[in-house]
């Protein structure tokens, strides 16, 4: 069984849209797949049309990735599970999507001072209906020739302590996973290993993660040595933790695909045997 619990469409940074990314789970033999944008649950009902029409064998488990602040890092929490008509998951994100709003119009004004104009406007038109991200900002600025990449554009303007950066003002972790929580999710640690922290403070996050009430982290990821997936399964067993596995799929790569090299280290606990509702599984193989 191949299970894919973080991965992104067309609204938010993601390339294919909900029904072309739940046909292509399908086509990597993906059995469970959440859909996980960007402070947004605006594709899982679109997601869920796709399945429902083309009588895809796939299980959506309905998700978000919520931005939070946490002193000057940004953290990301993916809720899984959740019930996306609970009022105060929409609240939290109508918030978050006024943040993203005001951090855009920021971040093309500083990208003006750095005298590349029309950023804003140009990042809102490739977002289309999509919630705002700094990659949008990326992707436009290696359209027009700005940057040669998306990395280079990050490197440059968008990243902590590049020239357009922008200070951001997300949700605490806190209050991110009890939202989570009232509306009935798991509350997992995105990625522990992208925030570039020493182990100390990474294990700091984790205390903090824990008592704000997190139930997993993520272990398994694409791209990753058996030793990173070694260490984050110990510290779920060190911190009481459950584990997910997560692409973190955007768009086609060859080393980033739909439900590519994600299992679990042995003695850890999988985040889907607290969800609500899961598929059986055949054969006793869950991953
Ligand atoms: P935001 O949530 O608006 O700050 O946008 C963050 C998104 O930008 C992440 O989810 C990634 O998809 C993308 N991103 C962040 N850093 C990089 C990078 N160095 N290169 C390419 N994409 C990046
Ligand atoms: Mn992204
Ligand atoms: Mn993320
Ligand atoms: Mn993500």
């Amino acid at each position: 069984m191949r299970i894919d619990l973080h991965s992104h469409s067309t609204c938010s940074d993601g390339k294919l849209s909900p029904a072309d990314l739940v046909a292509r789970a399908v086509e990597k033999e993906v059995d469970v797949l959440a859909l996980t944008d960007h402070d947004t649950i605006d594709g899982i009902v679109l997601a869920q049309k796709a399945i429902h029409e083309n009588n895809l064998p796939l299980f959506l488990v309905p998700g978000v990735e919520i931005s939070c602040t946490w002193d000057a890092i940004e953290v990301h929490v993916v809720g899984l599970d959740i019930d996306t008509q609970n009022e105060a998951l929409t609240a939290l994100l109508a918030r978050q999507e006024q943040a993203r709003t005001e951090r855009g119009v920021e971040l093309g004004r500083r990208l003006e001072k750095n005298r590349i104009p029309g950023c804003y406007e140009g990042a809102l038109a490739l977002a289309g209906d999509g919630m705002l991200t700094r990659a949008h900002f990326a992707r436009y600025l290696v359209e027009q020739n700005h940057c040669k990449t998306m990395q280079n554009a990050f490197d440059r303007y968008l990243a902590r302590g590049a020239r357009a950066y922008v200070p951001h003002n997300w949700a605490s972790i806190d209050e991110v996973v009890s939202v989570i929580h009232a509306a009935g999710g798991k509350a997992v640690l995105a990625h522990p290993q992208r925030y570039q922290l020493s182990a100390k403070w990474l294990k700091r996050l984790l205390v903090l993660f824990k008592e704000a009430g997190g139930d997993a982290i993520e272990v398994s990821l694409c791209q990753q040595s058996p030793q990173e997936r070694s260490t984050l399964g110990q510290y779920c067993r060190d911190y009481g933790l459950m584990a997910s596995v997560g692409s973190d799929f955007h768009v086609p790569l060859s080393w980033v695909e739909l439900g590519k090299n994600l299992w679990l280290p042995k003695d850890v606990d999988p985040v889907w045997h607290a969800f609500s509702a899961f598929p059986d599984v055949p054969n006793g193989e869950e991953l």
